[in-house]
C-alpha cells in the first residue's frame, strides 16, 4: 500500500497518496465553498471532457491511478481509475493529481496557484529521488568520496610522520629549554581568558586553567606545543594538569591528535598579537 502524506494549505491538511489527491480535503482547505463541492465539479461537462482527454494522453502506464488508494475502503472506483470514493478514515473523494489541479482551479484562483506549485513539486519528487542507488551520478559520487577518504587517511599518516621528523630535528638543533617570558605568559593568559576559551583549558575545553582573579590555576602549565626550545607566544598554550601529563608522556602521535585544538588557540594568539600591534595603547602595560 502506498503511504499517505499530507500537504498543508494555510494550516489545513490535504492528503495525497501515490498519484491521488483527496478532493474533499481540498474543498475544506479552500474554505468549504457551498456550491463547489467535489460532487458538483465531477458532474460538470467540462470535467468529463478533461477526464476523457487525460485517460487518452496521461503517460503513466506502470501505475494505474486508482491502484494507489486504500482498497478496503473503496466504495466506488470509477472505471478510468481517475476518481475514487472512499469511506472510513481515508474517506472522501480522491482523484488523480492532474484532475485535482483542474478542481483546484474551479475552487479559487489563489488555491489553484498554490496547488500548481506545491502539488506539482510533490509529484515530481515522488518519481525522482527514490531510485538514488541506481542513479549513475549517485554511484559515481559514492566512489569519489571513498577515494577521497582513502587519500586523506594516507595524507594524515604522512603529516604525522613529518611531525615526528620535525620534532627529532628540533631536538638536535634547539636542545636548550627556553621558558616562556613573562610577557609571553601574559599574552597566553589574556587569550585564554577571552572568548571562546573563557578560562577553560583550550586543549580539553573542560578544566578551568585560570583562577577567578585571572591567574594561572594551580596545576595549569604553559606547554611548549612544538618544542621546549620554541617559546614565542604562538608556540604554546596554558593547559590543565591532565592534558599536560597526556601531552608530555603520550608521545608525538597524541600531540598530533591535539593539533586542531592547538591551531584554534594559536589562531586566537596571532589575532590577539595583530590587534595589539594595531592599537598598542589599548593594551595593559
Ligand atoms: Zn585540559
Amino acid at each position: 500500500m502506498t503511504p499517505t502524506s499530507t500537504l498543508s494549505y494555510q494550516g489545513r491538511p490535504i492528503r495525497l497518496q501515490g498519484t491521488m489527491l483527496n478532493l474533499t480535503d481540498m474543498w475544506r482547505a479552500a474554505g468549504c465553498p457551498e456550491h463547489r463541492r467535489p460532487t458538483s465539479w465531477l458532474i460538470l461537462e467540462e470535467t468529463a471532457r478533461f477526464r476523457a482527454h487525460a485517460r487518452a494522453h496521461l503517460a503513466e502506464p506502470d501505475e494505474p491511478a486508482g491502484d494507489n488508494v486504500v482498497h478496503d475502503h473503496i466504495i466506488a472506483l470509477e472505471p478510468d481509475g481517475f476518481v475514487a470514493t472512499l469511506r472510513g478514515r481515508h474517506g472522501g473523494t480522491w482523484a488523480h493529481w492532474q484532475l485535482a489541479l483542474s478542481y483546484a482551479r474551479y475552487l479559487s484562483p489563489e488555491f489553484h496557484l498554490w496547488c500548481n506549485t506545491v502539488v506539482r513539486r510533490a509529484m515530481t519528487w515522488r518519481v525522482g529521488p527514490p531510485m538514488a542507488e541506481h542513479d549513475p551520478l549517485h554511484r559515481h559520487l559514492v566512489q569519489q568520496f571513498g577515494d577521497l577518504h582513502r587519500r586523506l587517511d594516507s595524507l594524515e599518516r604522512h603529516a604525522a610522520d613529518l611531525m615526528f621528523l620535525v620534532l627529532s630535528a628540533q631536538d638536535i638543533l634547539l636542545d636548550k629549554r627556553r621558558d616562556f617570558s613573562e610577557r609571553s605568559q601574559a599574552t597566553l593568559v589574556r587569550v585564554t581568558a577571552a572568548e571562546p576559551f573563557e578560562g577553560q583549558c583550550p586543549c580539553c575545553l573542560r578544566e578551568p586553567v585560570l583562577t577567578e582573579a585571572g591567574r594561572p590555576a594551580p596545576g595549569a602549565e604553559f606547554d611548549h606545543f612544538f618544542h621546549r626550545g620554541l617559546n614565542r607566544p604562538e608556540h604554546g598554550w596554558l593547559i590543565c594538569a591532565p592534558c599536560h601529563a597526556e601531552l608530555t608522556y603520550g608521545g608525538y602521535l597524541l600531540r598530533f591528535l591535539r593539533l586542531p585544538e592547538f591551531r584554534a588557540f594559536q589562531g586566537a594568539v596571532l589575532e590577539h598579537r595583530r590587534r595589539e600591534r594595531a592599537a598598542p595603547d589599548d593594551q595593559p602595560r
